[in-house]
Parts: structure tokens; C-alpha cells; sequence
């Protein structure tokens, strides 16, 4: 018994070593610059920017695939603070529509709502609470306001809710106005 016991101990030990050392011998060593990109980007995972969520925009950023006027969530400080980062001049948003809309949050109509999920599916953050043929409630604080999960209600009980802006959310009110970009000579 006490044999067995040694013996499973040893092989726990030996296998415990061998993960660590693989561990440590076959890490992927992210980007820095990708990994400083996707600090900056605002992991909404919307799919705004035509990829499939931050990091693989961030990616595609780095590798100088894509431009850096392409994140409405971010905004403009977003774009600026990417073009900071990358020694580069601002560009105008890309979608300038889009980032000029006020941060909101989803809202559903809990009577009207008949469980079908497909907002749970659609939610790329986890910010949606309910079971099938139950109620579902959004998780204020979780949501990004990305508005995926807005098509695929099919009794269409989602609302978006502008949220009061805070220092975070504020925004330059002048868009035509742009003193930043008068060196670049696009304003
Ligand atoms: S609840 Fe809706 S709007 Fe909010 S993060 Fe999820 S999918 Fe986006
Ligand atoms: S998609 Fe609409 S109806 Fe379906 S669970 Fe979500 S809120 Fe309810």
C-alpha cells in the first residue's frame, strides 16, 4: 500500500515537472505591440472594425493590414491615442456616424421577452442573464453597447439606452472643429 502510494506520489511529481518545463519551454511569447494595440482598443469585441473581435484588429493594426481609423467604440481618442503609439498621424474615423453615437447600454423589455436565447448567443461579452423560456435581463455594468445582440431578438424587445457620460465617455462636442489634425493638414 505504502509502495503505491510512492509510486503515484513520484509519478505526480515527475509529471508536475514535465508540465512545468513544457510550460515554461513551449510559451508563446505574445507581440508586445499587439499586446500594447489591444490595450488601447476598447474590448467591446464588436466586430465594428470588419474583424472578429479587438485582438484580431490589434493584429491586423500591427501588422499594417488595417488602418487605425476604424473602432467607433474608441472613438476619436481611441485613434489618437493608437496613432501616439505608432508614431503615426491621426486619420479621420473611418465611421464617423458610428462613433459619434452616445455610449449606450442594451435593455430588454423582460415582459415582452420569450427565451429564445439567441441574445445569449449573440453576446460576445456575457453581459445577457436567462435560461430557455425564461426572462432574460442585461448586466448593465458587462455590457459594451455593441448591439449584436439586437438583430437576432425576434420579438425585437432590446432597446439601447444612452448612459450619462462620465470623464471616461466624454466626448469633443465639436467634430468639425479638430485642432489636433490642423498639422496634418485634413481639418
Ligand atoms: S448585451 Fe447586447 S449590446 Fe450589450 S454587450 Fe451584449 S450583445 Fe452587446
Ligand atoms: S433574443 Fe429577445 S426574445 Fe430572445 S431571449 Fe433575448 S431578449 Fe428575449
Amino acid at each position: 500500500m505504502l509502495s503505491a502510494i510512492l509510486t503515484l506520489a513520484l509519478l505526480a511529481g515527475v509529471f508536475g515537472l514535465l508540465l512545468g518545463y513544457a510550460a515554461v519551454r513551449f510559451r508563446v511569447e505574445g507581440d508586445p505591440i499587439v499586446d500594447q494595440i489591444d490595450a488601447l482598443l476598447p474590448q467591446t469585441q464588436c466586430g465594428q472594425c470588419s474583424y472578429p473581435g479587438c485582438r484580431p484588429y490589434a493584429e491586423a493594426i500591427a501588422a499594417g493590414e488595417a488602418e487605425i481609423n476604424r473602432c467607433p467604440p474608441g472613438g476619436e481618442a481611441g485613434m489618437i491615442a493608437l496613432a501616439d503609439l505608432l508614431g503615426r498621424d491621426p486619420v479621420p474615423l473611418e465611421d464617423e456616424e458610428a462613433a459619434a453615437k452616445p455610449k449606450s447600454v442594451a435593455y430588454i423589455r423582460e415582459p415582452e421577452c420569450i427565451g429564445c436565447t439567441l441574445c445569449i448567443q449573440a453576446c460576445p461579452v456575457d453581459a445577457i442573464l436567462g435560461a430557455a423560456k425564461q426572462m432574460h435581463t442585461v448586466i448593465e455594468d458587462e455590457c459594451t453597447g455593441c448591439e449584436l445582440c439586437i438583430p437576432p431578438c425576434p420579438v425585437e424587445c432590446i432597446d439601447m439606452i444612452a448612459i450619462r457620460d462620465t470623464p471616461e465617455t466624454w466626448r469633443w462636442p465639436y467634430p468639425d472643429r479638430k485642432p489636433w489634425l490642423q498639422e496634418a493638414g485634413d481639418a
